[in-house]
């Protein structure tokens, strides 16, 4: 099938990479070319602008950091939807805000384009071997059109509900990972300041109740004090943005969201925004040597 994919950053690469490797025909633009060679290596073909490649394809996936990114590549100047042939799909992978996935489904409505929002769990190492969860929102039978694509990138794959359903579950998804991610790095603080070996805590704990995904893949990071990203505080803060506009849109109290996103803010406030969001470690020892 000929696809178009636009953002080959950290996720979107080895997606890209993975859709090329099961036989399909990649179109792609980026506004740097280093960031479009890996794909042109492994035989994507280079558009010279997102147009370009939606008059190209039949379905176009973006990957790009936020929502304002999203808007200007499918609906800016040169925005996929200026190529886009009617009855083609819009594949949003990204993480972005629910209100906005909403009015650019509405606006590609307009001209027959039909759109999916489509964000990812499951970071860097999912991407690369196909194990994304996948939670996407849209009309149903767009939804089965895809699905055969998504199957490529991720192993659970749900049609959570309509338009903008996908962010929202994306959005209850941060909250989960946030808060664990806040308890983890407090769990090896008391474990510290006890004089018990964090690293034996974390052993224990991945026997039980206590154990997660987080647990494992962040507590070892922040135990290795290797905050090199992965997932980027830059991009957890713009997430927990998300959850906290749509929460008060939405009148939902999330004090524990709340809490933590203070400590993501305090990460950006000090200048670390390019590390792996497991360095909310760091902001939880800042405040404990105060
Ligand atoms: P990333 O490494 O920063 O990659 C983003 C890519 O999008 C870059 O290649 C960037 O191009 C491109 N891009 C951004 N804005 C653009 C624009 N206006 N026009 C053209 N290209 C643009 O980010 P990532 O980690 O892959 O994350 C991508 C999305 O997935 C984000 O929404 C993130 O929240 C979500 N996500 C990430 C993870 C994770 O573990 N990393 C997990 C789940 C979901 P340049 O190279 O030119 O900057």
């Amino acid at each position: 099938m000929k696809i178009g994919f636009i953002g080959a950053g950290i996720m979107g690469r080895p997606m890209a990479l993975n859709l090329i490797n099961a036989g399909h025909e990649i179109y792609t633009w980026g506004r740097r070319f280093d960031t479009v060679e890996p794909l042109l290596v492994a035989g994507a073909t280079g558009k010279g602008t997102p147009a370009e490649v939606a008059a190209s394809a039949e379905i176009c996936f973006t990957m790009v950091a936020n929502t304002t990114d999203v808007e200007q590549v499918v609906l800016g100047e040169r925005g996929l939807v200026h190529g886009a042939n009617p009855g083609s799909i819009i594949v949003d992978m990204s993480t972005s805000a629910p209100s906005a996935t909403r009015r650019i489904a509405q606006e590609l409505a307009k001209r027959r384009v039909h759109m999916l929002d489509a964000p990812v769990s499951g970071g860097q190492v999912g991407a690369s071997q196909g194990t994304l969860s996948i939670m996407v929102g849209g009309e149903a039978d767009i939804f089965e059109r895809v699905k055969p694509l998504f199957e490529i990138l991720g192993k659970n794959i749900v049609h959570v509900g309509d338009h903008g359903a996908g962010q929202v579950v994306k959005a209850c998804n941060q909250v989960v990972i946030s808060l664990t991610m806040e308890g983890v790095a407090e769990a090896i603080l008391l474990a510290r300041k006890n004089g018990v070996d964090p690293a034996k805590m974390r052993e224990a704990l991945m026997g039980g109740y206590a154990n997660s995904k987080i647990l494992e893949v962040h507590g070892l990071k922040m135990l290795e004090e290797n905050y090199k990203a992965g997932f980027k505080v830059k991009l957890h803060h713009k997430d927990m943005g998300i959850v906290m506009d749509n929460a008060h849109e939405n009148k939902a109290p999330l004090p524990g969201a709340e809490l933590v996103s203070r400590q993501i803010t305090s990460l950006m406030e000090a200048g670390e925004g390019e590390l792996d969001s497991s360095a909310i470690m760091k902001a939880l020892e800042r405040l404990s040597s105060q």
